[in-house]
Parts: C-alpha cells; sequence; structure tokens
C-alpha cells in the first residue's frame, strides 16, 4: 500500500493518535498502524477497525485517565475485553 499523500511506501508500526477527549487532550500509546516511511510526510493511517475499537475506548475513561492524558494500546485492549465479558 501507497503513501495516499506523497506515494512512499506505508509500513506497518505503532504510533500515537491524539484527541481531545471531555475537553482534555488525550493520547492513544502504541496504536498499530500504517506510517509513511518519508519521514517529511510522515503520514499515518488507521484502519477503520482501530478507529471503532478507540471510539469504544473512549467510553472506558475514566476521570483519573483524562488527567494522565494518555492510556497504552494494551490497556486499551484489557478493557474492551473486559466489556465483552461483562
Ligand atoms: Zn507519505
Amino acid at each position: 500500500m501507497k503513501c495516499p499523500i506523497c506515494k512512499s511506501t506505508l509500513v506497518e508500526k505503532s504510533a500515537n493518535a491524539r484527541r481531545i477527549v471531555k475537553g482534555h487532550k488525550f493520547t492513544f500509546k502504541n496504536i498499530p498502524a500504517l506510517v509513511c516511511e518519508n519521514e517529511l510526510c510522515g503520514q499515518i493511517i488507521f484502519d477503520s477497525l482501530i478507529i471503532e475499537e478507540l471510539d469504544e475506548a473512549v467510553a472506558t475513561l475514566e476521570p483519573e485517565d483524562l488527567l494522565k492524558g494518555i492510556i497504552t494500546y494494551e490497556e486499551i485492549k484489557k478493557r474492551l475485553a473486559l466489556l465483552q465479558m461483562n
């Protein structure tokens, strides 16, 4: 798959996704992504399934998570697994 912006190769990597959650700057860390190998471009593409997981993860965030401002993909997976058990 090629980068839609600069046509360089996209490589599978983990990347950080940033969002504003309830007015807090929030970072989702080590999220699987396709990253453009052209450092000057640096385009990051997340799969739609990953985006859905991030959306679900937002619903699990507690006030202390928002204060920390960061959650790892591992922690997201743990929480989503717990949600499915309940
Ligand atoms: Zn690119």
